[in-house]
This record gives structure tokens, C-alpha cells and sequence, in this order.
């Protein structure tokens, strides 16, 4: 198997790559997905990951509290810290 980089990290340093599929590709890449936003978040930057949508359509993030009028907006403003 050809092995894959993703995000500068070799995943064949992954115990069982060989048999990596689709999925666990995908594990991989929440899991630095997650490791950016907890190092973002550790210094003291919320990055609005959990949101509360209200009755109104509106959403509110449930730290910092928030608001937008889109919940799509919401998601834009969380992925902007994965860029
Ligand atoms: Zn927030």
C-alpha cells in the first residue's frame, strides 16, 4: 500500500495502516481536526464548536454565547479556525 499523508502526517506511522480504509482515513482527519481546535482553544479562543439553535432559526454558541442568524453561518464561522 502506497502510503497516504494527510495534513503532514505519514498514517502509515498508525498501527494497522495497512488496512486503513475510508473510514479510518476519515478518523484521522477529525482527529487532527480536533487537535487544532484544542490547541486553538487552549489559548482561551472560542472556536463556537457547540451550537444551540433557538426556536427563531437563530443559533447561539453554548461558550461563548454567540448568536447568528444562520445556523449555516454558525458552521462558517467554526470551520474558518480548520483553514
Ligand atoms: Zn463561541
Amino acid at each position: 500500500m502506497v502510503p497516504q499523508v494527510v495534513g503532514g502526517h505519514v498514517l502509515g506511522e498508525v498501527q494497522g495502516a495497512e488496512s486503513m480504509n475510508d473510514a479510518d482515513v476519515k478518523t484521522a482527519r477529525l482527529r487532527e481536526a480536533a487537535d487544532t481546535l484544542a490547541r486553538i482553544e487552549a489559548k482561551g479562543t472560542c472556536t463556537h464548536g457547540h451550537h444551540q439553535v433557538r426556536s427563531d432559526g437563530t443559533v447561539t454558541c453554548l461558550r461563548c454565547g454567540r448568536v447568528w442568524p444562520t445556523e449555516e453561518e454558525a458552521f462558517t464561522a467554526h470551520d474558518e479556525f480548520l483553514q
